[in-house]
């Protein structure tokens, strides 16, 4: 382990308010919240700051709850506290579903949404889910909340509207209307990174989401406006194919990919039929 004897340094804030202001006035600072992304990078030598900024003492970013009828997850719940949580299996069946397909019990258990959102991989398994929910990231730093549409949240690959004296605090989820849906194709059942992700809500307008097909997580306007439209599955699955322009990689390939993904949206649209 590269932490053995170390030069890099840990702040440990306890409260919010303590953390952002580090941020501000002690950057830069890179958060760290399970840790499950950033050991990987501290052992291969690919992380750039050396300065980092212990998010687990701060208890209340991991509450979820109800306000009014808005879902607000903690930016650090646990991809195990979202499988636990009564109330995100009822409202939102979907992330649950993606949770689960999160490395293994062990990553579960220290993973966080945040972390997952922030990491910013394109194959990262809870995005689709927020994408198709149209959910909200709450962004805060000593200047007070903003919130950002999901959809609106990355700019490229791994990057994201996020200013670096910013934390995500939560995650806001509008309801769901309509059956959601969702699937993960990787290499085994437990411990792989996705070659293909998909979410999708079936409603008047369906919405479908796409990870490892480009370089951030992807709607798919498209294929949505021809299956609102009355399209046939066959129809849309074209329209899919046209849609996606996904490479090779170490994963998978281009065509791979483009036909999983539209056999996943046959699959979606016959288990919600
Ligand atoms: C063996 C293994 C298997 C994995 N399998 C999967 C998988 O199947 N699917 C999948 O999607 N991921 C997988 N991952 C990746 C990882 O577990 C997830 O992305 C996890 O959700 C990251 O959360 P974390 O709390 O550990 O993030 P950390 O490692 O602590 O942080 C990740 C990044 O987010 C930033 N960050 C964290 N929290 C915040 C915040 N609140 N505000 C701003 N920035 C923040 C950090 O600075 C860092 O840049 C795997 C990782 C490992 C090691």
């Amino acid at each position: 382990m590269r932490t053995a004897i170390t030069p890099l340094q840990l702040l440990e804030p306890r409260t919010l308010g303590t953390a952002l202001k580090m941020l501000r006035t002690k950057g830069p600072l890179v958060p760290l919240a399970g840790c499950t992304d950033l050991y990987v990078s501290l052992n291969f030598g690919t992380l750039s700051g050396s300065r980092f900024l212990d998010l687990s003492q701060l208890g209340p970013l991991r509450r979820i709850r109800l306000a009014g009828d808005t879902l607000v997850i903690g930016a650090m719940a646990t991809h195990t506290d979202l499988i636990r949580s009564r109330t995100v299996r009822q409202r939102l069946p979907m992330l649950v579903a993606a949770a689960r397909e999160v490395g293994g019990p062990q990553i579960q258990n220290r993973g966080t949404l945040g972390g997952n959102i922030a990491n910013a991989s394109p194959a990262g398994d809870t995005l689709p889910a927020l994408a198709v929910a149209d959910a909200v990231i709450v962004l805060e730093s000593v200047d007070g909340q903003r919130k950002v549409p999901f959809n609106q949240f990355y700019t490229g690959y791994r990057k994201s509207v996020m200013a670096p004296d910013e934390l995500i605090v939560a995650v806001e989820v509008p309801p769901v209307e309509g059956a959601q849906w969702f699937r993960k194709v990787g290499t085994r059942a437990a411990q792989a990174i996705s070659k293909i992700v998909m979410a999708a809500v079936r409603s008047g307008r369906p919405r479908i989401a796409l990870g490892s097909v480009a370089a951030t997580v992807v709607r798919l306007p498209k294929t949505e406006t021809a299956l609102a439209g009355g399209a046939s599955i066959a129809e849309a699955q074209h329209v899919l194919m046209d849609e996606i322009h996904p490479i090779d990689d170490v994963r998978s390939t281009a065509e791979y990919r483009t036909r999983v993904s539209a056999n996943l949206l046959g699959r979606f649209w016959q288990d919600t039929a």
